[in-house]
């Protein structure tokens, strides 16, 4: 499912082929590399700012590109540890980008990490049980140029309120895909996004600080191992065995831990790198000790660091978090192992903003604004 707007945007394009483009408008080989400076570094955010770009050139530019296909419609800046951009497409969907201030508990430093969480799709065709993203299904895969946007956006508020180096998303440390959608069944948008992210000419963010979180889509991890650029991978395991998995997450019907985990481990293999899986913990469904026990074995084996997150609640869904109890003894069974294992403690539920549970809340949040 995708929307083909009236004028694609320009933060879809690559270098090569905005290159092309150009090219065929008799324009030499160095002006795509410009106004791309001005897109990425200078941050233009009208084509009249391109200042060494004839008329003539900008003209057509407005004409054949959009330059930003999203719009800020709000900026919540919440008490607690995340903020919230609303932006509206030219369809008019909802989409939102997340920044995150997390205090590092678990791995002892105490310093505060700023992770930016985008989205690939506007709501998501996955139907996990506990989850408030695909409640409503699937509307429409987000184009490159729509996820480039996000980040973009992220950088025209930062520029606004600070006054550090422009050159780079320097202040963050990770970007990670684990907003609205499932990342892997929007692949070629979601790598080609990534690769402007990650460009020179691009927003120059390194590929070991993006990680892409799956459901678990077994085709396309394979397929993600063998990109040249060395993401980072989540999984979203959330069961330690097919029982309990299945009940929570469908996509465990079409692949199953059999064939999951040895494509994780494939993954892992070729870059190196631990993965992580990621296993919110629900009452009752998956907080047993005999599914820290398949947890552990499961992380032993693939040599995985394992965050556990507090489920969070979502209003229409019955699912709630175990105790605190229940939750340490949980993280105790992974840690008498010494394996690493993150317990996520959040500050009050402000972060209940945070990526993995945005909700599509168009009409109310549009209601909100017009009031
Ligand atoms: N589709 C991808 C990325 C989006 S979800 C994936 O499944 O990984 C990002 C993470 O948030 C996933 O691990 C997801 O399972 C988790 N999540 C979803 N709803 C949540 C909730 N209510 N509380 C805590 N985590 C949640």
């Amino acid at each position: 499912m995708r929307f083909t707007p009236e004028k694609p945007p320009l933060t879809g394009e690559t270098l090569e082929t905005l290159t092309a483009r150009l090219k065929e408008q008799g324009e030499p080989a160095f002006r795509a590399q410009q106004i791309l400076e001005w897109v990425y570094k200078k941050r233009a955010r009208r084509w009249e700012d391109m200042t060494n770009i004839s008329k003539k050139l900008r003209t057509w530019l407005a004409d054949t590109f959009d330059l930003m296909p999203a719009n800020l419609l709000f900026d919540k800046q919440s008490q607690d540890v995340t903020d919230k951009l609303l932006l509206e497409l030219r369809d008019r969907s909802l989409i939102e980008t997340v920044i995150i201030r997390a205090p590092q508990e678990g791995v002892g430093l105490e310093h505060s990490r700023k992770t930016i969480c985008i989205s690939t799709q506007v709501g998501c065709a996955m139907a996990c049980a506990f989850c408030a993203s695909g409640l409503a299904g699937l509307k429409r895969d987000l184009s490159a140029g729509e996820i480039v946007a996000q980040l973009l956006q992220v950088c025209y508020r930062e520029d606004a309120s600070t006054q550090r180096a422009r050159d780079e998303l320097a202040s963050f440390d990770n970007i990670v895909v684990m907003g609205m959608g499932e990342p892997l069944a929007n692949y070629d948008a979601l790598i080609r996004a990534l690769t402007i992210l990650n460009a020179p000419w691009g927003l120059g963010f390194g590929a070991r600080r993006i990680t892409i979180s799956t459901s678990g889509l077994v085709p396309k991890i394979l397929k993600l191992a063998e990109e040249p650029m060395g993401f980072r991978l989540a999984i979203s395991l959330h069961g330690a065995t097919d029982e309990v998995r299945e009940k929570i997450m469908p996509v465990n019907k079409a692949f199953p831990l059999a064939k999951l985990l040895p494509a994780v481990k494939t993954f892992s293999e070729k870059h190196g790198r631990m993965v992580t899986l990621e296993f919110i913990l629900i009452e009752d469904v998956n907080d047993s000790i005999d599914q820290a026990g398949e947890l552990r074995d499961i992380a032993r084996d693939l040599h995985a660091h394992v965050n556990l997150i507090p489920y969070n609640t979502v209003e229409g869904l019955p699912w709630k978090r175990p105790s605190i109890e229940r939750q340490e003894e949980f993280a105790d069974v992974l840690r008498a192992a010494r394996l690493p294992v993150t317990l996520r403690r959040e500050k009050g539920h402000d972060i209940d903003a945070a990526c993995g549970q945005l909700r599509l809340k168009t009409e109310k949040d549009r209601e909100a604004l017009t009031v």
